[in-house]
């Protein structure tokens, strides 16, 4: 049994996570603030007294003995992040921060969930990790993307000077149940939008291209990941190589939903990167042949389902 720390572990991917731990019969503390994440995704746990949940920030520093740190605090979808870009940067930066102080003092190995929008709007494709990225560090996404830059960089220095265990993942775009309907990312977008019958607003012409994977599949990446060889610390492409453009996934949802919803198209945001699609030839190496299971099909349906539950 271990003593794991999941920051950020009240939101989507976090209170996965912390599911998938305590289920493995470890012993799991979740810190959030409740900025975007919330309570109800983890009061199934509560009764679990290996579980223990704390309203942290993460800015501030934090003392506990664990043995592994998840850090995921930091609000995910753009108009979260865009809402007070100086804390998103704050949340990524001197999160980061705290938690690899926290590492180095208990000995902790620790994972930094990283993103693909360190690669910005890509000029390879598909994206391997030692491409640099194409990011504008100025633009209305540079508080996230430059945010999760520099926590990688912070990462990767206090391994090398401070010899802490870290595990860097570059996480894809990821949905499924959890998701916060009213996050204005794109899945739940659509599908609340299919669901009571509203416009669906697809941004620019919808052409551009996103590779989505379901929850369960990412989960099962980070857990191996954090438990991989000590000699890799990745950084490594976690995501589903299946790439598809928005107005296709539009489609599916209007199928799968069987709504009567209209498309209707709205200006595309600045910096929208045009495509994206992880290669995962080294998460399939290092981790022991990881690769997606879901296809988009069985993940659509089963976040459908909840969506049903929850906004109807
Ligand atoms: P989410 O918004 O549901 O979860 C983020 C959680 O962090 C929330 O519970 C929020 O309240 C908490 N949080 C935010 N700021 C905090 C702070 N200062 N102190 C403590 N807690 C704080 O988003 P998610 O999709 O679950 O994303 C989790 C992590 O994965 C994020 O770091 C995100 O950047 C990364 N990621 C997600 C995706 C994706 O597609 N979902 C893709 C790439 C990277
Ligand atoms: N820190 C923390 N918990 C700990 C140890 C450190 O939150 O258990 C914070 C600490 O407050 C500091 C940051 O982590 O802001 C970096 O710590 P480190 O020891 O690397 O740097 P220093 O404190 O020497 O600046
Ligand atoms: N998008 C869209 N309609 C929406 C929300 C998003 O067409 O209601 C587009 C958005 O412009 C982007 C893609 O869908 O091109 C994915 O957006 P999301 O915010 O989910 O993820 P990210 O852009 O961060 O990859």
């Amino acid at each position: 049994m271990k003593k794991i720390l999941v920051t950020g572990g009240a939101g989507f991917l976090g209170s996965h996570l912390c599911e998938r731990l305590l289920k493995e019969g470890n012993e799991v503390i979740c810190l959030d603030n409740y900025f975007t994440g919330n309570k109800k995704n983890v009061i199934h746990l509560l009764d679990n007294p290996l579980f223990e949940l704390i309203r942290h920030d993460v800015t501030e520093p934090f003392y506990a003995e664990v043995d592994q740190i998840y850090n995921l605090a930091c609000p995910a979808s753009p108009p979260h992040y865009q809402y007070n870009p100086i804390k998103t940067i704050k949340t990524s930066v001197l999160g980061a921060l705290n938690m690899l102080g926290l590492a180095k003092r208990v000995n902790a190995k620790i994972l930094q969930a990283s993103t693909s929008e360190v690669y910005g709007d890509p000029e390879v494709h598909p994206q391997t990790e030692d491409y640099w990225g194409n990011v504008n560090p100025i633009g209305l996404r540079s508080c996230y993307d430059e945010g999760k830059r520099c926590a990688e960089s912070l990462f990767v220095n206090y391994k090398d000077q401070n010899d802490v265990k870290i595990k860097i993942i570059r996480i894809f775009n990821t949905y499924g149940t959890r998701m916060n309907p009213y996050d204005g990312r794109v899945v739940s977008n659509f599908i609340v939008q299919a669901l009571k019958g509203e416009n669906i607003t697809i941004y620019g012409n919808g052409k551009q291209t996103r590779s989505f994977q379901y929850v369960d599949d990412l989960v099962e990446g980070m857990i191996r990941m954090m438990n991989s060889d000590d000699s890799f610390s990745g950084p490594v492409n976690l995501g589903n190589p299946n790439e598809f453009t928005m107005l296709e996934l539009a489609e599916n949802i209007l199928k799968l939903t069987k709504s009567k919803s209209k498309i209707v198209y709205q200006p595309l945001p600045q910096d929208d990167p045009m495509q994206r699609q992880p290669n995962i030839s080294l998460a399939y190496e290092k981790l022991n042949g990881w690769k997606p299971e879901v296809d988009l099909k069985d993940g659509l349906e089963k976040t459908i389902k909840y969506f049903e539950q929850i906004v109807l």
